[in-house]
């Protein structure tokens, strides 16, 4: 087949679940990577039933329909990075780490999204396990929150030092950088981050903005820094530009529904 019309774009994969209020998940995956001027593509592993206030029920795809869908994307159209988000039990998880060490999957931007950021873990201990003895070691970079970083290291995260000594642990795991979120941590440290590359332990700040409306925070983080990768930036670049793109989504926040808000791509 010729093709009259048509450019070259970077690819990205959103290996994550579906949120049917267009806050999180894969909704926000594909809006980040599409205001980077990043073709999105995209291997569902769940449906959530949700809006601002909160998840009325998820529904899980098999493993084998997850894997359909990566490797149709990379067999035809081919992908230069990649995230997963809500990966949801230990099945897929083991699914998509096979899938990720065969096909080669690099770039790989793991979200272990495993703790809503009020707290409550969202998968079994079986999946965690698997997440760090088979996708995290896969991973270029890690992007636990508070909450996901104390399991993932084992260590209880108060302060700043704890969200350094976790960073290190879960470096451990075989990540080639770590970068602990400070979304879930009280008062000024909200805005401060964590990076650990194995060198170089570093605190990363951003201006605070004073919103409730924080859904899809962390899903719009990882794919921010995806399509940095997908175009070419190096990982410490991208992290930067990545932690940029979410204090605008929080300045342009949207006021929707009666719980809360999600972060915007409209700016
Ligand atoms: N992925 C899905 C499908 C979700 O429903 C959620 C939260 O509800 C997340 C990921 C995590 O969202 P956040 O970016 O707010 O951490």
């Amino acid at each position: 087949m010729t093709a009259t019309t048509g450019s070259s774009v970077p690819v990205a994969l959103t290996i994550a679940g579906s949120d049917s209020g267009g806050g999180a998940g894969i909704q926000a995956d594909l809006r980040t990577f599409a205001f980077h001027c990043v073709h999105g593509t995209s291997a569902i592993t769940c449906v959530t039933a949700q809006n601002t206030l909160g998840v009325t029920r998820v529904d899980t795809l098999p493993p084998e329909a997850v894997i359909a869908q990566i490797e149709a994307v990379v067999a035809d159209i081919g992908v230069q990075a990649t995230k997963t988000g809500m990966l949801h039990n230990r099945e897929i998880i083991a699914a998509v780490a096979d899938r990720a060490e065969v096909l080669g999957l690099d770039n790989l931007v793991v979200d272990p999204v495993m703790v809503s950021r009020t707290g409550a873990q969202l998968i079994d201990n079986d999946a965690v396990m698997c997440l760090q003895s088979k996708l995290i070691p896969q991973a270029m970079l890690v992007t636990p929150n508070r909450y996901e970083a104390q399991i993932l290291s084992g260590l209880p995260i108060h302060t700043l030092d704890d969200m350094r000594a976790a960073a290190q642990r879960i470096h451990k795991l075989g990540a080639q950088a770590v970068l602990v979120k400070g979304g879930g941590m009280p008062g000024s440290l909200r805005g401060v981050d964590i990076w650990f590359d194995g060198n170089r332990l570093e605190t990363l700040t951003a201006a605070m903005v004073d919103t409730s409306n924080t859904h899809g925070t962390g899903c719009t983080l990882a794919a921010a820094i995806a399509a940095n990768l997908a175009l070419g930036k190096d990982l410490r670049s991208a992290v930067r530009l990545a932690k940029d793109y979410v204090s605008n989504a929080l300045l342009y926040a949207l006021s929707i529904g009666r719980g809360q808000g999600p972060v915007g791509h409209f700016f």
